[in-house]
């Protein structure tokens, strides 16, 4: 019926996520890894939804979902993801997903907005094959030989094999068409509890940390443990532990007011009780959305293994293995969405930046981006448990919809 597609409708958002929800269950939540049966129903699932809202429904070689509109105007691209952790929660994906599809059916058919809103369904988010696969292919950023070497972190399946048989293999993949979008918004679940403990519905993203990743390896002397006295050990694993309790330490004084560092894994060898390790590596992560704090930290973690090392009884190695640059959302989107929030959320709104990597950074390396959060229950993500109260889905979802609006604006 023309008329009835045109207008905001909170309870649609609900039942639309509700019904995600019922593909691939698992208690509240929902066991949805990349290219398993329930995240390939739930693609379709939505590429049928897409022609509600006057979109063309495809979807391309990699498993991203798109729809695109033939509405004369400028397009906002909008949208998140469908796979889960393993048995993870029900709204981390869907709800940003959702959120566009809403905004699409509020206006696209609306004769009165000059411009649509396309939606995108990003495949792998969530890494089980690579890390943001569908959004890094469509910027262009992977290549067919970074096809070839992936394979799922939990089982045996190669990429290839996984796209052989979710019938995607041969299609061609979508990348970026040059000055098509306006840019790109994305809603997501906090996943943090900063929202819930000051009673507010809307965090406006000012940037998503960068993570850097450090290999950190210990060389000492393997020996037996029974007859090598203490004072002559040159046991790594003991000069490890040091080291993460010395990291501990020293970084408050440097960090900034929002970075996290984690040890990731710790590996002995060769592990065994009666035998000191004469080697020892543990994984080493730090987050932050500023580079400068990150090179101070670097820097001082070379300095502690200089240390380390320099006192004879371990080599300490620090290798970077990975580099993750912070990015940061477009200042004139954040506008937008404070006045959405001022409009629909009585102004309960706060800028924050994301701990957690998300979709929008990769588009933010090709079109203007950017993000807004609702509450989490008790900041509860990746488990099964996770939850936002209806009554703030639904204040999220209008204030996505007036953000795209007041974009498509200008
Ligand atoms: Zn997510």
């Amino acid at each position: 019926m023309p008329g009835t597609n045109d207008r905001f409708d909170g309870k649609r958002v609900l039942a639309d996520l509700n019904a995600l929800r019922a593909i691939g269950a698992y208690r509240t939540g929902v066991h949805k890894p990349t290219f398993s049966e329930p995240h390939l129903r739930s693609l379709d699932w939505l590429a049928a939804r897409l022609p509600e809202a006057e979109l063309v429904a495809a979807i391309d070689g990699i498993g991203n979902v798109f729809g695109t509109s033939a509405k004369a105007g400028p397009k906002l691209l909008a949208g998140s993801h469908l796979e889960s952790q393993n048995h993870a929660g029900w709204l981390d994906g869907p709800l940003g997903v959702i959120y566009a599809l809403e905004a699409a059916r509020v206006i696209n058919p609306d004769p009165g907005i000059h411009g649509a809103v396309e939606v995108a369904s990003w495949c792998d988010e969530e890494g089980h094959f690579g890390s943001f696969l569908g959004s890094r292919s469509y910027a262009g950023a992977v290549s067919e030989a970074d096809i070839d070497a992936a394979r799922d972190r939990s089982g045996d399946r190669t990429l290839r094999q996984a796209l052989q048989d979710a019938g995607f293999a041969g299609r061609p993949r979508v990348t970026a068409e040059a000055g098509r979008h306006i840019g790109y918004l994305e809603a997501h679940i906090e996943q943090g509890d900063t929202l819930e403990s000051s009673g507010l519905k809307v965090g406006i993203v000012t940037s998503i940390v960068g993570i850097w990743q450090y290999r950190i390896t210990f060389t000492g002397a393997q020996n037996h443990a029974g007859t090598t006295r203490m004072a002559v050990r040159k046991d790594a694993g003991l000069a490890l532990a040091r080291f993460c309790v010395a990291i501990d330490d020293s970084f408050p004084a440097l960090c900034g007011p929002r970075t996290v560092w984690t040890t990731g894994r710790i590996t002995l060898d060769p592990g065994a009780p009666s035998v000191i390790p004469g080697s020892a590596e543990m994984l080493f992560q730090i987050r932050d959305d500023n580079p400068a704090v990150i090179e101070r930290l670097e820097q001082q973690l070379r300095r502690m293994a200089a240390e380390v090392t320099a006192q004879g009884r371990s080599a300490v190695q620090v290798e970077r293995i990975r580099t993750g640059v912070p990015a940061t959302m477009t200042s004139a989107f954040q506008d937008a969405i404070e006045a959405a929030s001022a409009a629909c959320a009585g102004g309960k709104s706060i800028r924050m930046p994301s701990g957690a990597g998300h979709d929008a950074q990769v588009l933010a390396t090709i079109m203007p981006a950017a993000m807004l959060f609702v509450p989490s229950i008790g900041g509860i993500s990746h488990h099964w448990s996770e939850n936002t109260d209806d009554a703030d889905i639904v204040t999220g979802a209008e204030v996505f919809v007036e953000t795209c609006r007041r974009l498509l604006a200008g």
